[in-house]
Formats: structure tokens, C-alpha cells, sequence
């Protein structure tokens, strides 16, 4: 695997972009990306920009159902595909300089500088322009505050070195936007009412169909030298735009600051009725507070945020700047408030995969949550789901299924499935066992087991009567087996006994089994009203689901000695990764289907995210040898790759293997491995980067009820620190070459494991062990 080279400069707390590259434009806007739970936006330029640049303004919850598209219609199909809207333009300020415009595309600037500040959540941006042969310095910095997350603030600088004459501001709301990617090319919006004073404007504006509404309100001051403008600017109302236009004279040395806030809000949170006086109000709040107080405010925000997310790496700063980037784009994706929001694989930082649920919530972002965030969160997270079983009840029932059988959605906004390939909507079914094994991995880390009875339970039994059904008998094997799935590896269509699948349907049922047996003893009286709402028929149902647990097949290779992926894999001529061509990587983008299809490379992990999920279960040489088998063949062209491969190669003793994975996943985005990072971020999968460092690195895991840890540090790395919260405790664990050490900054005292050896930890205590490396 090739170590990247990295276009931003190395910071531990920033990227930072030095020098301005048209052609790198859009993976910039990626990177550069805004949010704060509520909206978010890629790294658009306020200014006017004619070069390509993708516009991205999104707002949490907001879709269009875009008519379905597909080449020939198969029954089950849904209708339509859900995608984030692009919103109107809150943040564009157009600027004129002696009558032109300033345009980074046609002024080609000097000494251009963006930062992406980490710690304290902004972006920013300084350069040089001449025009006509005058030089003038610009620098704007923009957030969208954590503290009120309808709120987002622009302070846009000009100063003048040595040029005297007029520069003309238009700060403006722009509703003709559009979805680069829509299947017919559609508008997304309707405006529905723009209002303009001077100074100030707001346009409202609804997403056709599904009929989202949503209001942007903006305030502009301007500013001479530190001095208020009095003059008034020049209201622009059109039906889908509001600006206000002043013209202000100035001379050399003079700063002249533009600084507009916005006010986005959406009918999720507001009625239509009183939409525009709420945003108006809100507006108002943050005007009084002015843009110091509400960056201060934002800025402790981030400082709070911090001072439990964040993970400290000793000695090196790329891998610091990576996890750092991680943590901080999770955070700004998701706050976890909201039970009817999650989070796209793009979260709000591109169109791509339509910012709609995936898996990926449940198999790598939970984990991160459960350890950050209070317990609500990713509770919220589940509740999703759980609101979401009526749909996915409804959407087996469309695929034939019966009785109350659940099947998640493979990509959904509000429950309903919204993908349409055959080989992912119908047949990618392991992503029901994700959504049932998050419900176990919340209870194990909390060690809340009420949510069993309040909501898990008949998630448990709708996805059980699933697998049930979709199992079928072998006579030639005299086995049960699951035909024609697609696994976590997309690289294989239609296989038959996927062991990963086979693997998590099993778990599921025998969880279901135990979350029944636990409910009706410790919740007799929820346990009834369940079984009576689920018309659950006990012992026909657990019998069956006893018989195909004890008759499930599992490929299994003798000569290996390895789980096989699938059955006919070994058929496959076998061909390793690092033997392909480097021009022709990565293959999805040279090869043709049917050539990856026919070929035994893999595009993520798949037997291994099976090991990893249910690691206990296998012995080291158990592990080791599906490493060594499947760590070649697999070509990691899913973000979702590199982290599991990661935290397995840690586990194995594979340092340097799980370092170069790690730098990976952390730094996918920031080195664009896969060469796509214009689209958007990879959001999701840096859920799994933050695993690979806890779980791979810090070792840490939940054993027993208790937590665990045994870490293995990189050669490279001097320190590891990061902090975690557990069952109303805080745990700061810090970790060097040869100690572990974790102390109870917060709560009771608790036992725990270390290296193995159960310990406890006193409240206000510490606990310290020697490391002893595993070799491999
Ligand atoms: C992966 C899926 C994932 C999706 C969204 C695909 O490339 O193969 O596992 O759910 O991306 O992240």
C-alpha cells in the first residue's frame, strides 16, 4: 500500500491549504466543510467564483424523493431516491472593485491561505488580489455556531493597500440552486416569499413533494476602519433572491469588513405560519450578540466538545492531524438531538449517496457516540429505528415476506427504502444484522437493558422473523442456507451463503432468543404487552428459530483453515491486491462490472468485519490466519475498509500493518487515496477511524460487562491519550510504549480488565500496567 502525499500542510489542529489550485477546488470545498448538526455546507466561496466548484448548503432532515431512474424496472423497486437538498445560498457576498468583480477564477490571487481551524470550529481565508494593478488584502472567516445552530456568521475583510476607489458589497440569499445530482435534472425548490429591508432579507422556500420549508434570514452591517457605515444599502428582491447592495469609498491602508448572520431555519422545527417572524427573531438575538460574542460562544462550544472527544497521538503529527479531522467532522455532522435525524456517508459535505441512512450508522459510528457523547445520543440514534419498524415491517411485506417480518432499508430518510439496485436494495440483507447487533452493543456499553423492553425487543423479533423467512433448506447439504445476498464486500452480486451474513443472522437470532428470556423475567408485564403487539407465537417461533441456528451453513475452507466469504469463492482465479497495476487502481474506476465481479478482490472487509464483530469468539491463530488470507485480496475501495483491517492487524500483532491502515482511514480524505474526495467526505467511515485507534490501539473493548483494555502502540508513536465516557463516568487513559495508565476523573469506582487482569479502579483513582507486546 502507497503512503500518500498530502496537499494540506500538516497541522495538528488545522488543515491549512497554502497557494490556490483551480483543479484542487472542489476536494478543498470537501475538505473545508462546515457544519454543526442542524446544517452544513462544503467550503463555497462567499465571493462570486465562475470556476467549478460544487454548491453545497444542507440542511439536517431536508430531502427531495427524486423520481426513480433506473434502466429496467424490477418489481420491489421503490419509487423514488431520496436526496439532500441543496439549499438556498445563505453565504454569498459579492464583491466589486472598481466595478469588478472579484472572482478567483479571472483575479488570480496571491499569497492564498484557507484554514480549517479545528479547535475552534471556523474557516478562513486570506489572499492578495491586484486589480488594475492595485493590490488589496482580503480575509474572511465563517462558522455555524455549536452554540445556536441556527445560526451562521460571516466576518469578510477587505483592506486596501494602495488602492483608492469604490468596492461594492452585495451580501444576498440566492434560492436558484440546484442538486448537481438529480435524475431529471429537476428543481428541488419552489420559493414561496422573499422580504427585503435594508440590511437585511429573508427568503422562504419549499422542497417540492416532500414539502420541507425552509427560511434563511440575513442581517448585513459594514464597517470602515472599525467604524459602523451609516449609509442604508440598496434593497434587490426578486421572487427567488434578496440582497442589499452598498458602495463604499476607499482609500489606501483602509479596511472596509462586511459581517453578515444568518438565521436558517426549517419547518422540522417551525411552523409555516410563523416561520419568518421565528427566523427573524432569531436573527435579531444573534445581531444583539454581535459576531465576537457569538464566535466566543462558538468557540467554548468546541472547547467543551473537546475536552472529552479528543485524542492526543505523541510524535506525529500527521496521524494527530488525521484523527483530529476525524473527530472534529463527526462532531460537526451530528449532535445528536434530534431522534428523527442521522447521518449520510457524506453527512453535509456532498449529493453523493443522497444523505440518507446506511449501515454505517450502526456498524461504525455508534461505537464512536457510545464512548463521546452522552447515552442519549446514540439511544436517539436507535430510536430512529425503532420508529422506523412499522416501514421496514412494510417494506419485507412488498418483497414477499410475512408476519410481521422486518427488513431495514438499505439507504432510507424516514423509514421507507429509497435504493434501487437489485443486488443492494434486495439482496445487501445484512444490514438488518447491524441494526440488531447496535441495540447489543448499546446495552453492553451502557448496561442499560431496559431499552430491551421499551424498543429493542420488537426490533429483535421483526428482524429474527426476517431471517427466518429468507433462510431456505438444502437438501444436498442438509443445511439451511441464505442464497443470493450481496455482503459488505459490494464486489460479489448474488452469492450464495455469504458467511458474514449467515454469520450476523445467526447472532441475531440467538440475541433475540436471550433478549426475550431476559425481558420475560426481569419486565413480565412488557414482556406480554410485546408478545401481544407483536403477535408472537412463542414456541412456534422460537423453535424454528432454535432449529435453523443449530442447522445454519458456514463455508468453511479445510486447506486454509479460514471462514470462506462465500461458496465458489476458491473458484476464482487468486489474484492479490498489491500484484494489480497501480494505474488501474482504484479498479471501480477502471475496470469494467462484470471484470470486478468475475475477480476474488475485495472491496471491504467482509469475513473480517465478522471476526471483528464477534472477535471473542475466535482464537488469535483463528484471526490471524483469515487476516493472512484476506488482507491481500482486499483492495479497501470502501472507506468502511481500512479501519476493521486496522483493528484486527492490532489485534494480531501486525503493527506496522495496522499503522499504514490507520493513516488510511484517518487520512482518506486529507490525501484522497481513492481519488473522489471532491464529492464529499467520507463521514461515516470515520467512525471506523476512531476505532481503529481505541479499540485498535487502545485495545479497548466490552468484556464481560466490564471494559477492557490491552493496547498496542505504532513504532512511530511516543503517547496516546484520549478520554471516554463510561456508564456516568469520565476514563482518561493514556498510554506510552511500555504503561498503560487509566484515571477516574469522574464517577464511581469500577472494576475493569488490564492486559487481561481484572482490576478495579477506585473513585478519583488510578490504575497503571506494563504493556507487553504480542509478536506476531
Ligand atoms: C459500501 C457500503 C456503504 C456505502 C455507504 C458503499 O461503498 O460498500 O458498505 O454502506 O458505501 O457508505
Amino acid at each position: 500500500m502507497n503512503m500518500m502525499d498530502s496537499h494540506y500542510r500538516t497541522g495538528a489542529w488545522s488543515i491549512v491549504e497554502e497557494g490556490f489550485d483551480p483543479s484542487l477546488q472542489e476536494a478543498a470545498e470537501s475538505i473545508f466543510s462546515l457544519g454543526n448538526g442542524h446544517m452544513g455546507q462544503r467550503a463555497n466561496f462567499e465571493e462570486h467564483y465562475s470556476g467549478e466548484s460544487l454548491q453545497g448548503n444542507y440542511l439536517a432532515g431536508v430531502y427531495y424523493p427524486d423520481k426513480t431512474r433506473v434502466g429496467w424496472w424490477k418489481n420491489g423497486y421503490p419509487e423514488y431516491f431520496a436526496r439532500v437538498a441543496n439549499a438556498p445560498n445563505w453565504i454569498g457576498i459579492d464583491v466589486e472593485i472598481n466595478g469588478r468583480q472579484l472572482d478567483l477564477h479571472t483575479c488570480k490571487p496571491k499569497d492564498f491561505r484557507r484554514e480549517l481551524n479545528m479547535r475552534q470550529g471556523y474557516l478562513e481565508r486570506t489572499f492578495r488580489v491586484v486589480i488594475g494593478g492595485k493590490t488589496l488584502d482580503i480575509h474572511a472567516r465563517r462558522f455555524l455556531s455549536m452554540k445556536r445552530d441556527q445560526i451562521g456568521a460571516i466576518r469578510y475583510s477587505i483592506r486596501s493597500v494602495d488602492y483608492s476607489g469604490p468596492v461594492t458589497w452585495t451580501p444576498y440569499i440566492d434560492g436558484n440552486v440546484k442538486n448537481r445530482d438529480a435524475n431529471y435534472g429537476e428543481k428541488f425548490w419552489e420559493m414561496e416569499e422573499t422580504g427585503a429591508g435594508p440590511g437585511s432579507g429573508y427568503l422562504v422556500a419549499r422542497t417540492r413533494k416532500s414539502g420541507f420549508v425552509a427560511c434563511m434570514a440575513m442581517g448585513a452591517r459594514f464597517f470602515l476602519n472599525g467604524k459602523e457605515l451609516e449609509a442604508e444599502p440598496d434593497v434587490i428582491q426578486k421572487p427567488d433572491y434578496v440582497a442589499g447592495r452598498i458602495k463604499v469609498d476607499v482609500g489606501a491602508g483602509d479596511e472596509i469588513i462586511c459581517c453578515k448572520i444568518a438565521s436558517v431555519i426549517t419547518s422540522l422545527d417551525h411552523e409555516r405560519s410563523s416561520i419568518v417572524q421565528d427566523a427573524s427573531r432569531i436573527l435579531k438575538d444573534a445581531q444583539e450578540a454581535g459576531f465576537d460574542t457569538l464566535f466566543k460562544e462558538h468557540a467554548s462550544a468546541w472547547e467543551e466538545n473537546w475536552s472529552h472527544s479528543d485524542i492526543i497521538i505523541d510524535g506525529d503529527t500527521a496521524a494527530q492531524q488525521g484523527i483530529r479531522f476525524n473527530i472534529f467532522q463527526l462532531n460537526q455532522t451530528y449532535t445528536g438531538k434530534d431522534e428523527r435525524l442521522n447521518i449520510g456517508p457524506k453527512g453535509f459535505t456532498g449529493e453523493k449517496y443522497g444523505g440518507s441512512t446506511y449501515w454505517d450508522t450502526e456498524a461504525f459510528l455508534i461505537p464512536f457516540y457510545l464512548s463521546t457523547a452522552p447515552r442519549e445520543v446514540v439511544r436517539n440514534l436507535l430510536i430512529y429505528r425503532y420508529k422506523h419498524l412499522q416501514k421496514a415491517i412494510e417494506n419485507a411485506e412488498k418483497l414477499g415476506f410475512s408476519g410481521g417480518a422486518a427488513l431495514y432499508p438499505m439507504v432510507t430518510m424516514n423509514g421507507e427504502e429509497c435504493h434501487n439496485e437489485w443486488e443492494i436494495t434486495f439482496e445487501e440483507i445484512h444490514r438488518n444484522g447491524a441494526i440488531a447487533f447496535a441495540i447489543y452493543n448499546y446495552i453492553r456499553y451502557t448496561g442499560d437493558p431496559g431499552y430491551l423492553d421499551q424498543y429493542g425487543l420488537e426490533v429483535l423479533i421483526g428482524i429474527s422473523r426476517f431471517w427466518r423467512q429468507r433462510v431456505s433448506w438444502s437438501d444436498v447439504k442438509g443445511k439451511y442456507v441464505i442464497l443470493g445476498v450481496t455482503g459488505p464486500n459490494e464486489y460479489e452480486n448474488n452469492v450464495n451463503n455469504n458467511w458474514y451474513t449467515n454469520r450476523v443472522a445467526a447472532w441475531t437470532l440467538q440475541y433475540t432468543l436471550e433478549a426475550l428470556e431476559h425481558v420475560r423475567e426481569k419486565e413480565p408485564g412488557a414482556y406480554e404487552e410485546i408478545i401481544r403487539k407483536t403477535g408472537f407465537i412463542y414456541k412456534e417461533e422460537t423453535t424454528a428459530w432454535k432449529d435453523i441456528l443449530e442447522n445454519l451453513y458456514f463455508p468453511y475452507h479445510d486447506h486454509h483453515e479460514i471462514f470462506l466469504q462465500q461458496e465458489g469463492y476458491m473458484d476464482k482465479e487468486q489474484v492479490m491486491a498489491d500484484d494489480l497495476d497501480p494505474a488501474e487502481r482504484p479498479i471501480n474506476q477502471y475496470w469494467s462490472w462484470d471484470r470486478i465481479l468475475r475477480s476474488c478482490l475485495i472491496k471491504q472487509a467482509d469475513v473480517l468485519q465478522g471476526i471483528y464483530l464477534f472477535e471473542d469468539e475466535y482464537d488469535l491463530d483463528t484471526i490471524r490466519r483469515n487476516f493472512d488470507f484476506y488482507e491481500p485480496r482486499t483492495v479497501h475501495e470502501s472507506s468502511l475498509s481500512p479501519c476493521v483491517h486496522s483493528i484486527l492487524a492490532s489485534r494480531i500483532g501486525k503493527y506496522d500493518q495496522a499503522y499504514e491502515l490507520y493513516l488510511r482511514t484517518s487520512r482518506l480524505d486529507l490525501d484522497d487515496y481513492n481519488n473522489e474526495v471532491r464529492e464529499g467526505l467520507h463521514i461515516t467511515s470515520m467512525g471506523g477511524t476512531w476505532m481503529s485507534v481505541v479499540y485498535g490501539f487502545g485495545g479497548m473493548r466490552v468484556k464481560n460487562g466490564l471494559l477492557s483494555f490491552d493496547p498496542r502502540l505504532p513504532e512511530k508513536w511516543d503517547g496516546l491519550s484520549f478520554k471516554i465516557l463510561y456508564r456516568e463516568r469520565t476514563l482518561h487513559i493514556h498510554i506510552d510504549k511500555s504503561r498503560i495508565s487509566i484515571e477516574n476523573l469522574q464517577g464511581k469506582g469500577m472494576n475493569l480488565y488490564l492486559l487481561g487482569k481484572k482490576v478495579c479502579l477506585e473513585e478519583a483513582g488510578s490504575v497503571v500496567a506494563d504493556i507487553k507486546l504480542v509478536t506476531d
